[in-house]
């Protein structure tokens, strides 16, 4: 596959949005864990604005979302909308996503093989989307990205600066909201949790590691179009960074 050099944040959010259509068509045909692969209805790859300050990360999706390939709309998704417009922010405001992007059967706890088979698609999605402000939801998903057991209970309600493959994002654990629907004490910690958003995003980015340009494969067909709209404007092609 042709391989291009690409600093994907110097890319404008619709140029970001078409590469992150392009790897929700690998993600779909994804085959890297073969149980999840055989099982699954469908690929639910995350759903929301794909410029989104704020990126909420769930475990895996359960059966509802399995049928309907979208992140969140049983139960613990209402809960999650509903705590989101307290503080007047849309869900179609936010980018949702999980650690796991095919339900596993039976609603079992991620493998940690597929946990980190999925990974590469998770940090592809923080590259592009550029979240300044990324909420895991309970303790798999902040686990994860902190590469660290400690657990969302110590955790949780504590913004720290963390850089995910090449982007600093302000990483704050909360509870995640299906623990919350049962344990009247968690919601209220997680209520409160979320009352700080606001002041969290209001932060802005943190500051950006040094700029290193890696080969980033591109498909033929998305080089195609974004060497064609480089070539509109000379002053573009050095912007884009496409070589
Ligand atoms: N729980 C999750 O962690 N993710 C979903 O998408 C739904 C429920």
């Amino acid at each position: 596959m042709p391989v291009v050099t690409v600093d994907v944040s110097e890319l404008p959010p619709a140029e970001r949005r078409e590469i992150l259509k392009e790897v929700l068509v690998q993600a779909r045909s994804c085959q890297r864990c073969p149980e999840l692969a055989a099982t699954r209805k469908t690929v639910v790859f995350g759903a929301g604005n794909a410029d989104a300050d704020l990126m909420f990360i769930g475990e895996a999706p359960g059966a509802s979302e399995d049928a309907q390939g979208v992140p969140f709309v049983g139960r613990a998704g209402k809960l999650l909308e509903t705590l989101l417009n307290e503080i007047d922010i849309k869900r179609t405001d936010v980018f949702i996503a999980n650690t796991l992007k095919c339900h596993p059967p039976g609603n079992r706890d991620p493998l940690p093989v597929e946990l980190e088979n999925c990974q590469e698609y998770l940090l592809r999605q923080v590259e592009l989307i550029q979240p300044t402000v990324i909420c895991t939801l309970g303790n798999f998903s902040t686990k994860l990205l902190r590469g660290d057991p400690t657990g969302i209970t110590k955790l949780h309600g504590q913004p720290e600066v963390l850089v995910l493959g090449r982007r600093a994002v302000r990483l704050y654990p909360i509870y995640h909201p299906a623990a919350a629907l049962y344990t009247p004490r968690m919601l209220e910690t997680l209520r409160e949790d979320f009352a700080r958003l606001p002041e969290l995003l209001a932060l802005g980015a943190p500051e950006q590691p040094e700029a290193m340009p890696e080969p980033l494969e591109v498909e033929p067909a998305q080089q195609a179009a974004l060497a064609a709209k480089a070539s509109q404007d000379p002053d573009e092609l050095d912007q884009l960074g496409l070589f």
